[in-house]
């Protein structure tokens, strides 16, 4: 196992919201979590990243064999933990080639030239050049800013990635750029045995999932994991029954 949460329960600002939650993603697998607006999706991501507004009041996260619980957001991320952002911020003074280059060594940039093999990542998403020079983030459209998060991810290139709607608010180019990506990074183009990336990734309508393969879906429903299954199906079952449909027909089965 690549990652095991146990039993887990998250408190922000002294309100539970997540609670009995039981993960456990192999390395080599990647898992989607869906679930309706609010039902904790990204509370989990923050959790999982070490947040400190995201107190964890039960339960365990252990990574690659170690219990990282309360490791702080830089251990964990040291340890090879990556994320996407639904919403990443902008960062005022740090140039995306700067960040990138912090990313790929894990320290300060030695010099200003981008290696080629930084160079070759930010063409292929179209993000060479005048982007690199520019604030982080900074006035980026919302393709922009997806594809400026996958290339700091490539950059990092970490061993478990999380990846909070990529396909929210991106026009179906960007989606099909930002998914030939995400595959690299979750060592789609090998044989599923050959795999060593993993990946969670939360999609609210399943549209990436026409372009990235997922072994295995959960369903959160307010704050715990309700249904866990075959991808497919469960995205099949939302769409017809919704997720309170869907959610039902797993208490009864
Ligand atoms: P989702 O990503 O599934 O839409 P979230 O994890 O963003 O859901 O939110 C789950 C619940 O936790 C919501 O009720 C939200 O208001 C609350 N919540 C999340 N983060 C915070 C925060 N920083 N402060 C207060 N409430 C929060
Ligand atoms: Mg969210």
């Amino acid at each position: 196992m690549l990652l095991k949460i146990t039993d887990l329960a998250v408190e922000v600002n002294g309100r539970e919201i997540l609670s009995d939650i039981d993960l456990n993603i192999g390395k080599g697998e990647t898992h989607v979590l869906l679930g309706p607006n609010g039902s904790g999706k990204s509370t989990l991501f923050n959790a999982i990243l070490g947040f400190p507004n995201y107190k964890i009041t039960r339960g365990s996260i252990v990574f690659k064999g170690e219990d990282i619980t309360n490791y702080n957001t830089t251990d964990r991320v040291r340890a090879g933990i990556g994320v996407s952002y639904q919403n990443p911020p902008a960062i005022r003074g740090v140039k995306l080639k700067s960040i990138l280059q912090m990313e790929s060594m894990g320290g300060l940039p030695e010099n200003e030239e981008l290696s080629p093999e930084l160079q070759k990542l930010a063409e292929k998403l179209k993000m060479s050049d005048s982007y690199l020079e520019r604030d982080v983030n900074l006035g980026f459209s919302g393709g922009e800013v997806k594809r400026s998060e996958i290339l700091q991810l490539l950059a990092q290139n970490p061993d478990f990635v999380m990846f909070d709607e990529p396909d929210s608010g991106v026009d179906i180019e960007n989606v099909e750029l930002i998914a030939e990506e995400i595959n690299v990074l979750l060592d789609k183009n090998k044989k599923p045995g050959m795999r060593e990336k993993s990946g969670l990734l939360i999609t609210h309508l399943g549209y990436i999932l026409n372009f990235v393969g997922a072994d295995t879906a959960h369903v959160l429903m307010d704050g715990r994991i309700a249904c866990s299954g075959n991808p497919a199906e469960i995205l099949d079952d939302i769409r017809k029954e919704g997720f309170k449909g869907c959610v039902e027909c797993c208490r009864v089965h």
